[in-house]
This record gives structure tokens, sequence and C-alpha cells, in this order.
């Protein structure tokens, strides 16, 4: 059962070392997180679940990872300088900053005044200057999103790859967003992560491709043990639909604060490309886009059947990857009765996606033949290039499996007496989900190992 209460998941944040408060130390910085030794684990090993998915798994999508600071040409011909803002409303009463479109009953969620402003629109992007000079034109901004360097690079992938519509370009990295109110935990959030990918596709094939990524992405969650049952899909109504937007599929997962986004899946016809091409007025593009004389590059594919250049359409499946920690967190967190009025938390992560792969423990750390063989042991696995394997050298092998039951290591190996008089040697293997234990040659522990972990 998912953890019943956000705290439940900051408080096994903070003990265990996956998430810290950015700046404690001063305060604390609203909006702003920090990954502790087994959140970075955790992170990449989602990341790596879905680069491993989205472009090795595939033949049809390239990567890519570009700088995270913008050109204000690129941003302003995005039409995030003149519309990436949400309504702000303030309490003339108490002061308090507000989300407009988040309110509730036209009342202050701080104090309850309905005295409040009108909403006006802030822009969510942060702005810095590149260079030593503070002139307009050496304005650039934080990328609020991954996907408008992906636009940027069309050409340059293309004619680097010879790729041929339909095609991808994947990008995982930072996105900065001044969010008005940052709230419920890492879920909304001020700098985070984002997974895109941008797939280019004929006009008239994107409701198919459309379709098709919305099972390609339910099915991705579900392999990271965030279950379909546990996602609305929602298909955004017409009139709430982004202006670049001819569909959107939100996935709304059942986060402990309520169902809230986990992903947009929309397509984004051919605006963003239509944007940011030059010579706009030689394709018949779509969408409205911005009026642009400053590209320098048409963003424009052959269509070999009717000998025309054509602007792609672009699919975007865009996930956050703070809030899909957020989501596996959950789903994982565990409370068990043991009986006896025993109980247990333990995170049962998907093997993949544990921060720490195996634990080795000796049974006693003031035995120097113990430890030593541990040690080996610990080497041997490390080199096997299976992720983090802990030498866990601390004397208390029952606090060490409830410790790691509750960071959700797989398996914890335990090498004892019997060890070091057998031949040939056997270590004990602990399950962490059935906690039953095994004895196994330590000849055959590789393998085990990673037969266990793949399952
Ligand atoms: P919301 O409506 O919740 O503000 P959005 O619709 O603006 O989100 P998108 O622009 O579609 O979000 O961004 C794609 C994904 O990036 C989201 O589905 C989410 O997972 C992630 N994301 C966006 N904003 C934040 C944030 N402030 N903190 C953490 N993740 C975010």
């Amino acid at each position: 059962m998912p953890a019943k209460s956000m705290d439940e998941l900051v408080s096994l944040c903070k003990r265990r070392g996956f998430i810290f408060q950015s700046g404690d130390i001063y305060g604390g910085l609203k909006g702003m997180y920090d990954f502790g030794p087994l959140g970075v684990e955790l992170k990449k090993n989602l990341k790596d679940a879905w680069w491993q998915a989205m472009v090795y798994e595939r033949d049809d999508v390239e990567g890519l990872d570009s700088a995270t600071i913008g050109h204000r040409k690129l941003f302003t011909y995005s039409g995030h300088v003149d519309t990436f803002s949400d309504p702000l409303v303030d309490c003339k009463d108490c002061k308090n900053r507000m989300r407009a479109d988040h309110i509730k009953d036209g009342k202050c969620d701080k104090c309850g005044s309905t005295n409040l402003t009108e909403a006006r629109n802030f822009n969510l992007m942060f702005k810095t200057h590149i260079g030593p000079v503070e002139s307009d034109e050496n304005i650039g901004y934080l990328r609020p999103e991954t996907a408008q360097h992906i636009f940027a690079n069309f050409k340059n992938v293309v004619d680097s790859t010879a790729r041929k519509i339909p095609f991808g370009i994947a990008q995982q990295g930072k996105a900065y967003r001044n969010e008005i109110v940052a709230r419920n935990f890492v879920f909304r959030v001020r700098e985070f992560e984002q997974m895109e990918l941008e797939f280019f596709v004929k006009p008239g094939e994107d409701e198919k491709w459309h379709e098709y990524w919305l099972e390609e992405r339910l099915n991705w969650w579900a392999a990271q043990g965030v279950p379909r049952d546990k996602i609305d899909v929602e298909d955004v109504a017409k009139n709430d639909l982004a202006h670049y937007s001819k569909r959107t599929f939100d996935l709304h997962y059942h986060y402990p604060h309520g169902p809230d986004e986990l992903e947009g899946i929309a397509n984004r016809t051919d605006y963003d490309l239509g944007n940011h091409t030059k010579a706009q007025g030689e394709f018949e593009i779509s969408a409205k886009v911005h009026a642009n004389t400053e590209s320098t590059t048409k963003m424009a594919m052959m269509d070999d059947d009717a000998q025309k250049w054509y602007i792609p359409f672009v699919i975007e499946p865009s996930a956050g990857v703070e809030r899909g920690i957020l989501a596996v967190l959950n789903e994982a967190y565990t409370h068990e009765d043991l009986g006896d009025g025993k109980d247990r938390i333990v995170l049962k992560f998907k093997p993949h996606l544990s921060p720490i792969k195996a634990a080795v423990i000796p049974l006693a750390k003031n035995k120097p033949e113990l430890v030593a063989k541990a040690q080996e042991i610990k080497n041997t696995l490390q080199k096997l290039g299976i992720g983090r394997i802990l030498f866990e050298n601390t004397g208390n092998v029952g606090k060490a499996y409830r410790r790691h039951d509750e960071v959700g290591t797989p398996l914890c190996i335990t090498v004892d007496f019997e060890t070091l008089e057998q031949s040939p040697a056997s270590v004990t293997v602990r399950d962490r989900d059935t906690m039953e234990q095994e004895r196994i040659l330590i000849a055959d522990l590789p393998a085990y190992v990673v037969t266990k972990l793949s399952q």
C-alpha cells in the first residue's frame, strides 16, 4: 500500500538520504531540493530506464544534451517571453501570493479573505545576462523546458544522422520555472528535471502517433511500478488546451496530495518548427505562429511522394523526473505488519530502480577474515556494472536488514563463520520482499544476483 501521507514520504526521504530541502542550513530555499546519496541513485536509475526505453530500444530516436541557458530569440519566437506566464493574485490583507487558477471559492488560501487583487500575468522564466554587459541584447533565459533546444537542433540532428520522418529526439535535463507557489514536496518545484521526447511526424499521421505514444508511456510507467489503474488519463478539454496544442493527454497520478499531473502527451502540431523556421511564407503552416525574420534555418523536410517541402508535426511526451520519483516512491512505500507486534517499512522498488542493488554484510565487524571476505565479494559484484553494491560493516545484521528494507535494497548478502569454514564457500542471501534466506555458493553469486535483479 502506498504511503498514507506526504509527511511519511518527506520524513523517510530526509531520514534515509533521498531528498533534502535545499539550503536548509540557512532556513531553506522554497521550491528547491537536493538529492542525497540514495536520491541521486534513484533519479539516475529512473532516467536510465527512460533512456533505455525511449532511445536504446528503438530505432527511430536520437538523443540530445543541450545548453540549459537559452538565446533570448529562442524563447521569443517560441512564444515563452510573451505567454509563458501564470495569473498571479495577491491577498490585500495578509499579502499572500497565489495562482489565480488554483484559488478555491475566491478566498485567500492562507487567511480566508476575499479581499484579493485582480489577476495579472507573471512570467515564469528565470532571466539572466550572458557575458559581462547587462544589456537587453544580452538577456538569456534558463530554459523552462528542454523542448525548445530540441526544436532548435532539429536540422542539426537531421543533417548529421540522415533521419527521415517519422523520428524523434529525446532529451533529459534541468528545467527552471519561477513558480508562483511551490508546494507538495518535489511535486511543484522551481528547478527540476524533465524527460522529453519530440517525435516528428507527417501532418495527417499525427493523431495515430499521439494515441501510440499514450500507450507506450502508460506501459513504461507500469514497468516502473506505477500501475495503470493509479493513473487517470485526462483528454484535455478543447478550451483548456495550451494554445499550441491540437490535443493533449495529461496523465494524472494519485499522489498523496490528490490526483495531479505526472506527464503530458501533447500534439503540438507544426507550431514549434513553424515558429523557428526561416522563410515561413514558403510553407503551409497550420498553426498560428510568431512571424520570424531572424531564423537562419529552414525547419522543413521533403515529402518524396508529393515532391514538396513541409514542416513536420510534433508529438511530445513530457515527464517530470521529480514527479516520477514521487510516484515511484509512493507506490513502493509499504508498511507491513509482521505479527507479534512487529512491523516494518519496506520500499518495494522494481529492482532496476533500487538505489542500492545489494548490501554485503560481514556478520561481525571485528573479525578481519569475515570483513576481508565480504569486501572481496563486494568488489566482485561491483564489477558486474549493475549499479551500487554496498559494503556494510556495522556489525549488526538485524539493523542492517531493517535499514535496507527501508531504502529498498533487493538483496542482503551476509558473510558468516560458515562461509570461512566451508569449501566451496557459501553466503546467506536475504530477499527484501519475502524476507526468506537462502544459502548460495560464492561462485554462483554473480549469476544469482544478476538473475534476481532482472526479475
Ligand atoms: P502544471 O500544470 O502542473 O504546472 P504543466 O502542464 O505546466 O504542469 P508541462 O509544461 O506540460 O507542465 O511540463 C511537462 C512536465 O514537466 C509536467 O508533466 C511535469 O511532470 C513537469 N513539471 C512541470 N512543471 C514542474 C514543476 N514546477 N515542478 C516539477 N515538475 C514540473
